[in-house]
């Protein structure tokens, strides 16, 4: 299976060209198509299987389409640690190349009103960890009112970390009418349940 075939925009294209990508890996064959045509998925796979371009480049095609008005963030990444977030960001940047996205990374140790002021401008995408992006909220610095796509990572992670309580809060404050991304290494039943709970007709890719 080539890149070309899994439904991706041009752009995104150009940007795994130029990264050197051949071939897609099989998380990123299964899941893609699937995202791209606006399903949930629920995604069974380890970090270094390529997951985090499973997710990513469909996302970047499907921003590309379609400008908000008053640029409110479309898109929401959750990870459980600053190091993921950073790394996702990265990703971003780097398959987004091509695209004229506005991010932000909202992690703890960062500095506030520097995060305050990049949202005041306007992002498209959100990467942030649970406990500051409820921060962020609650201080009223995020309306996550237009959020389209949201993405739950490493669940199983954020289960050990004690991060469901403040996922459930943040999943409250979205609209109810959106797509969801849900991955995790491992589906123990409070997983299962949990993802139960966020996605709604959900396609399962394991690998
Ligand atoms: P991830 O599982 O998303 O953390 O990705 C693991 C590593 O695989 C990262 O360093 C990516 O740059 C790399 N990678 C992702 N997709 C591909 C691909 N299709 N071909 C080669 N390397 C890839």
């Amino acid at each position: 299976m080539l890149f070309s075939e899994l439904g991706l925009g041009p752009d995104v294209l150009r940007a795994i060209e130029d990264k050197g990508y051949t071939q897609p890996t099989p998380i990123q064959e299964q899941a893609i198509p699937w995202v791209l045509q606006g399903r949930d998925v629920l995604g069974c796979a380890q970090t270094g299987t390529g997951k985090t371009a499973g997710f990513t480049l469909p996302m970047i095609t499907m921003l590309a389409s379609g400008r908000a008005r008053a640029r409110m963030p479309r898109s929401l990444i959750l990870e459980p640690t600053r190091e993921l977030a950073a790394q996702v960001s990265e990703s971003f940047e780097t398959y987004g190349k091509y695209h004229k996205l506005s991010m932000a990374l909202l992690i703890g140790g960062e500095n506030f009103s520097e995060q305050v002021k990049k949202l005041d401008r306007g992002v498209d995408v959100l990467i942030a960890t649970p406990g500051r992006l409820i921060d962020l909220f609650e201080r009223g610095n995020i309306m996550l009112n237009d959020i389209k796509v949201f993405v739950i990572d490493e669940a199983d992670r954020m289960l050990d970390m004690g991060f469901i309580p403040d996922i459930e809060r943040i999943v409250s404050k979205l609209p109810k009418t959106r797509q969801t991304l849900f991955f995790s290494a491992t589906m123990p039943p409070e997983i299962r349940r949990l993802a139960d709970a966020f996605l709604s007709n959900a396609q399962e890719v394991t690998v």
